[in-house]
């Protein structure tokens, strides 16, 4: 399958009336305590890819995701599936695999036709949208719904933000370590 996806700031108290008003359904809110791994072979961060596992209110879902496949979304190939946490965390880095860093965060889950929107909450870096649509072709149908969904929020293709959480955690504790060796 293919996730396309855009990510951007935003207030979640505004985006959730504009949200209701729309008829958008709160399908549930989700716990996520992620685990991005990276290959002993290969630098993901370099590559583009992901591979996760992630711990989400009780149960273990592992995910590779491909390189980004266009310049303005997060769009890319992704696969998934439920795994046994512990067991896999063990094989990964027993294989050589180690932990590239750790995500938590809380994820409001609404649906409107065929997108999945998220609000996340992620700890110190603050509120973002995601807006996703999962499918086999028509990426740039897709892209362009999603873009004109978000525009209904007010949210345009300019404040589209393609740096993953991980990426932005990293940035965040390496700027927080400068900080203390100043002070
Ligand atoms: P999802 O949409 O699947 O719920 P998410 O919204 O929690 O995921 P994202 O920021 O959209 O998180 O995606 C996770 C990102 O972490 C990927 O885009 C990937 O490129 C990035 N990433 C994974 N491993 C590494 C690594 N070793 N170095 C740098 N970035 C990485
Ligand atoms: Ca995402
Ligand atoms: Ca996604």
């Amino acid at each position: 399958m293919i996730e396309i996806e855009v990510k951007a700031r935003a207030e979640h108290q505004q985006v959730k009336e504009l949200l209701t008003g729309m008829g958008a359904v709160l399908i549930g809110v989700q716990h996520h305590c992620d685990t991005y791994f990276n290959a002993p072979h290969r630098d993901f961060g370099e590559t583009d890819e992901a591979l996760r596992i992630r711990s989400v209110d009780g149960r273990s879902v592992m995910t590779y995701k491909g390189k980004k496949l266009d310049t303005v979304s997060k769009t890319r190939e992704e696969f998934e599936t439920e795994i046994d946490g512990g067991n896999t965390r063990s094989i990964l880095l027993a294989l050589g695999f180690y932990e590239a860093g750790v995500v938590k965060k809380t994820r409001e889950v609404f649906r409107y036709e065929n997108m999945t929107i998220c609000l996340d909450n992620v700890g110190s870096l603050g509120e973002f949208i995601e807006v996703e649509i999962t499918a086999e072709s028509d990426v740039e149908i897709h892209t362009k719904d999603i873009f004109l969904f978000l525009a209904k929020l007010g949210i345009g293709e300019e404040d589209s933000i393609r740096t993953s959480y991980l990426e932005m955690v990293l940035l965040n504790n390496i700027s927080e370590q400068c900080e203390e060796k100043k002070g």
